[in-house]
């Protein structure tokens, strides 16, 4: 099953770095750049350290076994020298603990940077990427892409610099040794730098496409071992079909890594072959030399020495050359995150965009000859044919009016509602609040003027307490009380084993639908904006439940401008104003009497759906509206 469009394609590994990646990788160091040359110094200097015993070794050899000074002498230095090798070690040992332990914090510090700034760019994107983004994608980005960056950050970066010393310092001491076996020794050396271009490039290709891959598995698991994915799969038998997907996902997510880590490790194993033989060669050469001309200056001190210092070199050599391995590798995970830093935020406060806070806005929302579409995806075959999603639509709702909104299914109506909080911006005319263009206040404002009240209640994993001060964090207990009261769900509520403390399980889903939404409603009673946008649930709660949400939302509509896309008969009786809303356009607008006379659209939707208008009387669960009709189905 292919997963819904990606807005952005993950980073395809056979492009070449983007340009500038390695400075701004730079650029985050740049808070820690104090820490950094503190863990470049201990670095050097166990660089050095490490040089001084294979040197020692020189003087036993030469100068103690070898040497002809008197013997007290020469026991002296023995003792000297061997103490300094034994301490030296120890010193390298504890400069070495320190720096992985700076380097590691700086490598955390500098992760913890890369995730913060990744989660608020994100917060902060517009609804459009995530409608067009699947959120295991993004889950993965920031988790298993910042991740993955850590070894580079904290192994790679500072391996380079020690490994660099550590190489340059020993040639330069073999080179002093004996520039013949130097030249000897690191011959080949050249073939395996381009070898390592090679095999980095390669390296870097299955990296990213590991990462896709894990992206991919993440998303899997997301979408089928939620709540809601869970209960499809379940519902439709389809357990088995997801458990194959993920398998066949997972195979190629292990077959992936295996390449990855044999990539490097084949080529790591290639270079200690190589140094392991080397030595053999020295011996050959220097013995050669040793015997057919013993005065070449070769001493038994120098033949050890240079084999030890020539061991020494192997593994960081080794590492250097796989340092470009490992560097592509973790340019093709900066890629990726710089690819989602990178994403413009579109919909942000404008230059000079002014505060505008609750109390000193009276709540009129106008529509001035909005045209709104969703962006065309083209290419594909799959962009929509329709123009424009909202054509033209004006019309204002003052200060405490209930406007509803009805029509057809399609017709526009959420998307209208969309466009005052900004979830999306207009592409024509202008959303006002208070006569002010919703693009010149700040959005911090726009959200506090409004509150929204979804068909799909959306609820944190975590206590109806925290789940209602999400609306007003500084609610008081008694606030809290009060508000459940007047959203009719206090009784409810103060059933469940906690009370107010109890944990609504994710998304909600140990409520029912009904206190789902009374909890909401509760929600925003508590945060008390201006403007209210109610989308009405169309899931058919059962009567007693809509009464009780009925009578949750009387309050909640008092005293502010109400937007509501009405399915219900109770909504649109009491609305001031109708808009029947139909391709985009108001096609109708009046009150219920004025549209029913009319006898147009909305009255043969409104005959349609609610039984040719009939006056039911029902039990009394019903809900009696003023006129005596009784809510059975819904409009919409
Ligand atoms: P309903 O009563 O069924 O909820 P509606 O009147 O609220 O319908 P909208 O959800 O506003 O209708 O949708 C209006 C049109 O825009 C529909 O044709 C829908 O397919 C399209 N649409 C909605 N969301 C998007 C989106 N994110 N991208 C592209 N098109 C969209």
């Amino acid at each position: 099953m292919p997963g819904p469009h990606r807005m952005i394609p993950p980073g395809t590994p056979e492009q070449p770095a983007r340009p500038g990646t390695f400075r701004r990788i730079v650029t985050i160091f740049k808070p820690y750049k104090g820490k950094v040359a503190f863990v470049a110094l201990l670095i050097l200097i166990t660089s050095g350290i490490g040089l001084i015993n294979p040197l020692l070794i020189r003087v036993v050899f030469d100068d103690v076994i070898g040497g002809s000074g008197p013997r007290d002498d020469r026991m002296q230095l023995l003792f000297l020298v061997t103490g300094a090798m034994v301490l030296t070690p120890i010193i390298g040992g504890l400069l070495g603990l320190w720096q992985t332990y700076t380097n590691n914090v700086v490598g955390q510090s500098v992760m913890q940077d890369l995730r913060n700034s990744l989660y608020s760019h994100l917060q902060n994107m517009p609804l459009k990427f995530f409608t067009s983004t699947r959120t295991g994608e993004i889950q993965s980005r920031l988790s298993n892409d910042v991740g993955g960056v850590q070894g580079v950050l904290t192994d790679t970066a500072s391996s380079l610099l020690a490994n660099m010393t550590t190489v340059i310092s020993t040639i330069v001491t073999m080179f002093i040794l004996s520039w013949e076996l130097t030249v000897l020794s690191l011959a080949i050396l050249p073939v395996f730098l381009v070898l390592s271009r090679k095999v980095g490039k390669v390296r870097r290709e299955v990296s990213g496409q590991t990462q896709e891959s894990l992206a991919d598995l993440t998303a899997i698991m997301q979408e089928t071992l939620s709540v809601s994915g869970i209960l499809l799969s379940k519902s439709f038998g389809r357990q088995n079909y997801e458990i194959d997907r993920f398998r066949k996902e997972n195979r190629r997510l292990s077959k992936l890594e295996v390449k990855r880590t044999m990539i490097g490790r084949g080529f790591f194993a290639l270079v200690q072959i190589f140094f392991s033989i080397t030595p053999a060669f020295v011996y050959l050469v220097a013995g050669w030399i040793f015997l057919n001309n013993p005065g070449a200056g070769i001493t038994f001190g120098t033949i050890v020495t240079f084999t030890t210092l020539q061991s020494r070199l192997f593994f960081p050599l080794g590492q250097l050359l796989n340092v470009n391995v490992e560097v592509q590798s973790g340019l093709a995970l900066f890629d990726r995150i710089f690819e989602y830093l990178d994403m413009e935020h579109e919909i942000i406060d404008r230059d000079g965009a002014i505060e505008l806070t609750p109390a000193e806005t009276s709540g009129r929302v106008r529509f001035n000859d909005v045209w709104f579409r969703y962006e065309r995806q083209s290419g594909d075959g799959t962009g929509d044919k329709r123009l424009w999603t909202i054509s033209g639509v004006d019309f204002t709702a003052e200060p405490g009016e209930l406007v509803a909104l009805v029509g057809p299914s399609g017709a526009g109506k959420t998307t209208l509602t969309y466009l005052i909080p900004r979830l999306y911006d207009v592409d024509r005319g202008a959303v006002q609040i208070d006569g002010i263009d919703v693009r010149d206040i700040r959005l911090e404002s726009v959200g506090e003027i409004l509150g929204v009240v979804t068909q799909e209640t959306y609820l944190f994993n975590t206590t109806v307490r925290d789940n209602l001060r999400y609306g007003n964090p500084d609610a008081t207990d008694a606030e809290l009380e009060e508000a459940a009261r007047a959203a009719h769900i206090y009784d409810r509520i103060m059933e469940l084993p906690d009370g107010f403390d109890t944990t609504v399980g994710e998304r909600g889903y140990r409520m029912s639908g009904g206190e789902k939404q009374r909890l909401a409603i509760a929600r925003v009673i508590l945060k008390d904006p201006r403007v209210l946008i109610l989308d009405e649930a169309t899931s058919a709660l059962d009567t007693h439940s809509e009464r009780l949400v009925q009578e949750a939302l009387r309050p909640l509509m008092q005293g502010r401008t109400t937007i509501a896309i009405a399915h219900r008969l109770s909504t649109i009786l009491a609305a001031d104003k109708i808009l029947y809303l139909d391709r985009g356009r108001i096609l109708e607008r009046g009150s219920h009497a004025d549209l029913l006379t009319a006898g147009g659209a909305y009255a043969e939707l409104y005959h349609r759906q609610f039984s040719d208008g009939r006056v039911e009387t029902r039990c009394e669960d019903g809900l009696v509206l003023a006129s005596g009709e009784v809510v059975q189905e819904s409009l919409g």
